[in-house]
């Protein structure tokens, strides 16, 4: 921002007005979206769909992610993607992200119950770990709705451990100390060095859907290669590996060839509501007859 207002500085005043009343614009833009995300979550217009996750053998549902979106009245579903950096920057995440702990806790609490095994997966933003006031509502959230920490993983992601690595890492520490598991998605496409991966307690590798998007079938030797490579080093880490955006059946061969551990992706479904999620785990046994 500052290169561009120098910039725009000399090139002469008329340019500075024009791209200052452009900021305007923008941050008028922002404060607006604030609002209008304030009042979505008064008025219970957040939900959260579920996509399923198997063993790569196909051989049962292990669990599912929570995916938030807004259901806007006239604009219909909103992806996360156009509000959760927004919510980010202006600290709205913190109260989003407690409804969506919760709401995701009393699922998960509800599906163990009634899917012996069945873990919920739930994303973090940095905001919310690094917050003072987390532990503590974790605990709160945790036993209000009474859910099993054994059936919770946090996701968290490569950035949101770099902005502040030692209290990332305290907090962590202090999560998995209660039986939680700990998640690192997007894995891949970070610009840290490895050798945080064996400092912090995580207990799953979520491979980045690019790597997988990217292998079309064993004439991708390299990209083969690679995606074998972070198994590997997950598994020797004692890790569970889970690939994310499986979308072909020969990227499931090569997953189960390598021992992954877990699918998730469009191969299986996308993410669905909490009803349609109950209806495919009951039809699994059905269902992965067609698509293995
Ligand atoms: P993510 O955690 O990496 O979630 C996976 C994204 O990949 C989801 O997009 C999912 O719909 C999409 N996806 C899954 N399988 C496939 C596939 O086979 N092919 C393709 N092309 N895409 C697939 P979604 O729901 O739009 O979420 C985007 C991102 O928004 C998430 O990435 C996550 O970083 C963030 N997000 C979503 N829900 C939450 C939340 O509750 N809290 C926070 N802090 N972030 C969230
Ligand atoms: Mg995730
Ligand atoms: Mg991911
Ligand atoms: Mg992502």
């Amino acid at each position: 921002a500052d290169a561009a207002m120098y910039a725009a500085k000399a090139k002469g005043k008329g340019t500075f007005q024009y791209f200052e009343a452009h900021m305007n614009v923008e941050a008028q833009r922002r404060i607006e979206l604030e609002t209008k995300l304030r009042r979505a979550l008064e008025n219970g217009e957040f939900v959260l769909c579920y996509q399923p996750k198997a063993d790569v053998g196909l051989s049962g549902i292990t669990g599912a992610e929570a995916l938030v979106r807004w259901r806007h009245p006239a604009d219909g579903m909103i992806a996360p993607d156009r509000f959760i950096p927004v919510a980010e920057e202006t600290g709205l995440i913190y109260p989003l992200g407690n409804w969506i702990l919760r709401t995701a806790f009393l699922q998960a609490k509800a599906w163990a119950a009634r899917f012996p095994g069945f873990r919920l997966a739930i994303n973090l933003s940095a905001r919310q770990l690094l917050a003072d006031e987390f532990i503590a509502d974790l605990a709160d959230i945790l036993r209000e709705t009474g859910v099993s920490p054994q059936s919770i993983e946090l996701e968290i992601t490569e950035s949101l451990v770099m902005h502040d690595i030692d209290t990332a890492t305290r907090r962590l520490r202090s999560i998995t100390a209660q039986g939680i598991r700990i998640a690192m998605d997007d894995f891949g496409t970070g610009y840290s060095s490895l050798s945080y991966l064996q400092k912090l307690p995580i207990d799953i590798l979520k491979i980045d859907r690019s790597f997988i998007q990217e292998y079309t079938g064993p004439q991708d030797v390299e990209r083969a290669a690679l995606i074998k490579a972070i198994i590997a080093m997950g598994r020797s880490l004692n890790m569970r590996v889970v690939a994310e955006g499986v979308e072909t059946a020969q990227q499931l061969e090569l997953l189960s060839r390598h021992a992954c551990d877990e699918i998730q992706g469009y191969l299986l479904s996308p993410a669905i509501s909490a009803e349609q999620l109950e209806c495919y785990c009951a039809d699994f046994p059905q269902r992965s007859k067609a698509v293995s």
